[in-house]
């Protein structure tokens, strides 16, 4: 890790402006963020942290800026929340902080990023960290990922330690998507790229790319997981019940979930019995400690492959 840890202050939701735009690809735009209320920016050293965005109403209107509640986040009573999105930070300085937004149709903080100019503002949550990278196993960690899930394998390329041996599996829609930091060149890192594949505009096919590549089961690698939710599903799904995988060597996260309002729509017309056996598991989900919850997530997955979610 190349990055120390600020110190946290009391948390709050910063008023990040505009710095700069600039498309990076044909599928990928950058903004910088900065502004006086980014100098106590902090940052948790974690390389796939994450933030939560809240935007105006329009790119050009101020944001309505919410009180952080533990994890979360409340408005006072009376005024609208405002638009909420997650995204990865792809770097961190003193007082300045680069997204990079995935460009699709459709998309509220898509449209933001091709819309917005310098001297926008964005309400900026302080990071989260996701994997505990601090615990990382001696070996290879192996990243499955798509577009979405770039920033954050860019950052893992550059900050976790060289003596890492890494290997991805990453999908984009075209070749000019594909892209990994200077750091790649000085260390071992192996990369398959899977061009017009996922990523909303087609079938995803980085699951069985990683799948038919030869894994280490005995603990002496990492898969490191994130993108559209049903990919993510099936990668867990292959190293649980074929593999028996160690959960503990297996991060994932579900990013987004490719067609989401059909999807939604699936959901919400699923019977009562079925809404109130999910509604049990995720409450058991959040009580149980680690491996527990991963036998918890089974019960769930199972629900919505029965249900064809
Ligand atoms: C921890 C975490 C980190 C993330 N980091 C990043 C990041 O660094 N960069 C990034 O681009 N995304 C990242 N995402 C994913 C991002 O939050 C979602 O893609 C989000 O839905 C985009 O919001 P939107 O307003 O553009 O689209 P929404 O309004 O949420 O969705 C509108 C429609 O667009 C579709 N859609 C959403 N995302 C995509 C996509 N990527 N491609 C094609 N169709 C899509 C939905 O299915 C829906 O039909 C991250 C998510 C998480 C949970």
């Amino acid at each position: 890790m190349n990055q120390t840890p600020t110190p946290p202050g009391p948390p709050r939701v910063h008023r990040a402006i505009v710095l700069e735009t600039e498309a990076l690809s044909p599928g990928m735009m950058r903004v910088t963020l900065g502004g006086s209320d980014l100098d106590d920016y902090p940052t948790t050293g974690s390389p796939d942290e994450y933030v939560r965005l809240f935007f105006a109403d329009e790119p050009t209107a101020e944001p309505r800026l919410p009180r952080v509640v533990g994890r979360g986040w409340e408005y006072p009573e009376g005024v609208a929340p405002a638009e909420m999105r997650t995204y990865t930070i792809r770097s961190h300085a003193p007082g300045r902080v680069t997204i990079d937004f995935v460009r699709h149709s459709g998309g509220l903080a898509a449209d933001w990023a091709e819309r917005v100019r310098p001297g926008g503002a964005v309400g900026l949550s302080q990071p989260f960290a996701q994997f505990t990278w601090g615990e990382l196993p001696p070996g290879r960690l192996t990243l499955v990922a798509d577009a979405t899930a770039l920033p954050a394998v860019e950052r893992i390329v550059e900050e976790t330690s060289p003596e890492t041996e890494l290997r991805i599996f990453c999908e984009v829609s075209d070749e000019r998507d594909a892209r990994l930091p200077e750091a790649a060149t000085s260390r071992s890192v192996d990369t398959v790229w899977i061009y017009r594949a996922g990523n909303g505009s087609h079938a995803s096919r980085v699951a069985d790319a990683f799948m038919r590549a030869p894994l280490a089961t005995d603990g002496s690698e990492t898969v490191w997981i994130a993108g559209e939710s049903a990919m993510t599903r099936r990668v867990r799904t292959h190293l649980r019940k074929t593999l028996a995988f160690p959960a503990a060597n297996t991060h994932l996260v579900g990013y987004w979930t490719d067609n989401e309002e059909a999807w939604r729509d699936r959901f919400d017309a699923l019977d009562a019995a079925t809404h109130a056996r999910l509604d049990t598991l995720y409450a058991a989900y959040a009580a149980q400690p680690g491996a527990a919850r991963e036998a918890v997530l089974d019960e769930i997955y199972a629900v919505y492959e029965g249900a064809g979610l």
